[in-house]
C-alpha cells in the first residue's frame, strides 16, 4: 500500500470512485483504464469483478494504484467477459484511514436468482443502525464497510430480479450514494435521491459505460452520454438503458466541493467543464476580495484554476511561483521522521527569482487544517515575498462532511474554532479571505447565489445545513448546529 503522504492530511478527500462497462471484449482492461482516470478519487486500494459465461464471476482487489496492481496480462487474463465494474477508495466510514483487504469493494453477494457485485461511492448516513438490525435478524457482515449493509439488504428483500432487490434495499438506506453494480448480464447504476455525489453514462461502440466523473469516459475513447438524475436507477444491457425512479422526488443537492476541488478539471459537471467553474470561482473571488499585489500565484495544482480566473478578473499577472516536484506524490518512499520533518518542501518549492521582493496572492482551494498553508507561507517569506495574502477558492471549511469525504472532527477544522481575522493571525499572513457562499454558488451558475430556503447543492461543509441528517454520527454524540449558529 502507497504510505500516507506526510502532508496529505490537510485536505478533505474523496473516498472512492466507481466505474463500469458492459458490452466490451475484455471488459476489465476498460475497467481499469476507468479506474486509472478516477485514481485521484481514492488512492488505497481497488478492485474489479468481471463475469464470463464460461468462467462466472471473477474477483480482484489490492491495496494500492491501479497502475501497480491491474496492468499485467497475467491479471488481466483472471478478469475475462464484457461486463465488469470496479472501485478505487481511499477508505469508507467503516476503517477510516487504514484500509483492511475485506473492506476493497466491489463487494458481491449470491442470490437465487444469481450473483451480483456492487461497488459504492459515498456513505450510508444510517449504517449503523442498518448494520444492528440486519445482525439482530441473522446477517453475518464480512468487512466494516457500511456499503455491504446493501448486500444483506437485498438477500432479505422478496423482489424477483436484481434490480427488484437492490431498488427494496436502497429504499431503506440513507446518505449519499453513487452505486455501480453488475448482475451476470446487466450494469446497473443508480445515485441517491439528492444526487449528492456524482455517475454519468457514456457510450462505448455497442457498449455503454458508468462512471463517477466525465473523465474515465475520455481516457477509454467513450461518448460522455448524460449526468444520472438524483434518484434515478439506470439498468444497462446490450438492448439498451433503462430507467427507474424508485424513490419519492426530491430536489436536487449535488456537492458543491465537487466543483471545487474534488472532481478532476478536465471531467464536465452541470454541462460545463470543472476548470472553467473554477476560473469562474477565481474570478468571484477576486471580485469580492481584491488587494494590491503583484502576482497571482497557485498553490499546485489543484488552485491553478481559480488562480487564472482571480489573475484574469484582477489584471494582476499570474506566475507559478510554487513548482511543484510531479514525481513526489503517494508512491514516495515510507517517510523517516527526518523526512517528515521537511514537510512541505517535499512536494512544493518555491520559485525564488520570480518572489523576491513581491506582494504575492496565494489562491488555494480550502483551508482545512491550515497546517499546510503555514508551511507554505513560510516557504514563500523565506524566498524572500514583501506580502503574502491568501485567497481561498471555497468559503470557511467548519463543518465535517458525512457524505463519503475524509474530514477531521469538527475541532480540527481551523474555521470551527477560529474567526477569519484569527485564522490570519494564526497563519502569519498579510491577509485572508474566503469566496463567500453565495460567490461560489454564481461561479457554479446560480446567478442569485445561494438560495438559503432551497440551496441548490449540499454545502453542509460551510453552511452546517445537513440535507440528509447524520443520524450514526448524532447517535455517537455529533452535535448539529443550533439556530443560534
Ligand atoms: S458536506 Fe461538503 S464535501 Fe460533503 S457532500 Fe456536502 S458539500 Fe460535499
Amino acid at each position: 500500500m502507497p504510505p500516507a503522504h506526510p502532508f496529505d492530511d490537510d485536505k478533505l478527500r474523496e473516498e472512492c470512485g466507481v466505474f463500469g462497462v458492459v458490452g466490451v471484449t475484455d471488459a476489465s482492461n476498460f475497467v481499469a483504464l476507468g479506474l486509472h482516470a478516477l485514481q485521484h478519487r481514492g488512492q488505497e486500494a481497488g478492485g474489479i469483478v468481471t463475469h464470463d459465461t464460461e468462467t462466472g464471476f471473477n474477483q480482484q482487489r489490492r491495496m494500492g494504484l491501479v497502475r501497480d496492481n491491474f496492468t499485467s496480462a497475467s491479471m488481466m487474463e483472471r478478469l475475462p467477459g464484457m461486463i465488469g465494474i470496479g472501485h478505487v477508495r481511499y477508505s469508507t466510514a467503516g476503517s477510516k484511514g487504514q484500509t483492511a483487504m475485506r473492506d476493497v469493494q466491489p463487494f458481491f453477494g449470491e442470490f437465487s436468482m444469481g450473483g451480483a457485485a456492487i461497488a459504492h461511492n459515498g456513505n450510508i448516513t444510517n449504517a449503523l443502525s442498518l448494520r444492528r438490525e440486519l445482525i439482530e435478524r441473522g446477517s453475518i457482515f464480512q468487512s466494516s464497510s457500511d456499503s455491504e449493509c446493501i448486500i444483506h439488504l437485498m438477500a432479505r428483500s422478496m423482489g424477483r430480479t436484481i434490480p427488484d432487490r437492490m431498488e427494496e434495499a436502497l429504499r431503506k438506506v440513507e446518505g449519499a450514494f453513487s452505486i455501480v453494480a453488475m448482475t451476470r448480464t446487466k450494469l446497473i447504476g443508480c445515485r441517491d435521491p439528492l444526487g449528492v455525489r456524482p455517475l454519468v453514462l457514456g457510450k462505448i461502440g455497442d457498449g455503454w459505460a458508468l462512471a463517477s466523473e466525465t473523465c474515465a469516459f475520455d481516457i477509454i475513447g467513450a461518448e460522455f452520454v448524460r449526468e444520472i438524475a438524483p434518484g434515478e436507477m439506470v439498468v444497462v444491457t446490450d438492448k439498451g438503458v433503462a430507467s427507474h425512479f424508485p424513490f419519492r422526488p426530491n430536489r436536487s443537492r449535488f456537492c458543491i466541493f465537487e466543483h471545487v476541488y474534488f472532481s478532476r478539471p478536465d471531467s464536465i459537471l452541470g454541462g460545463r467543464s470543472v476548470y472553467e467553474t473554477r476560473e469562474n470561482i477565481g474570478r468571484e473571488l477576486a471580485k469580492e476580495n481584491p488587494v494590491d499585489a503583484d502576482l497571482v500565484c497557485p498553490v499546485p495544482d489543484s488552485g491553478t484554476p481559480a488562480a487564472i480566473g482571480y489573475s484574469l478578473q484582477s489584471g494582476i499577472p499570474y506566475a507559478m511561483g510554487i513548482i511543484r516536484n510531479q514525481y513526489m506524490g503517494r508512491t514516495f518512499i515510507e517517510p523517516t521522521e527526518s523526512i517528515r520533518n521537511m514537510g512541505v518542501r517535499l512536494k512544493l518549492n518555491v520559485n525564488r527569482a520570480l518572489i523576491k521582493g513581491k506582494r504575492v496572492i496565494l489562491v488555494d482551494d480550502s483551508v482545512v487544517r491550515g497546517t499546510t498553508s503555514r508551511k507554505i507561507k513560510d516557504m514563500i517569506l523565506d524566498a524572500g515575498a514583501a506580502e503574502v495574502h491568501f485567497r481561498i477558492a471555497s468559503p470557511p471549511t467548519a463543518w465535517p462532511c458525512f457524505y463519503g469525504v475524509d474530514t477531521p472532527k469538527r475541532e480540527k477544522l481551523l474555521a470551527a474554532t477560529m474567526t477569519e481575522e484569527e485564522m490570519r493571525a494564526h497563519l502569519g499572513v498579510d491577509s485572508l479571505k474566503f469566496i463567500t457562499l453565495d460567490g461560489l454558488y454564481r461561479a457554479v451558475g446560480e446567478a442569485k447565489g445561494r438560495d438559503a430556503k432551497a440551496p441548490a447543492y449540499c454545502d453542509a461543509c460551510f453552511s452546517g445545513e445537513y440535507p440528509v441528517a447524520p443520524s450514526d454520527m448524532i447517535e455517537q454524540g455529533f452535535e448539529a448546529k443550533t439556530a443560534a449558529e
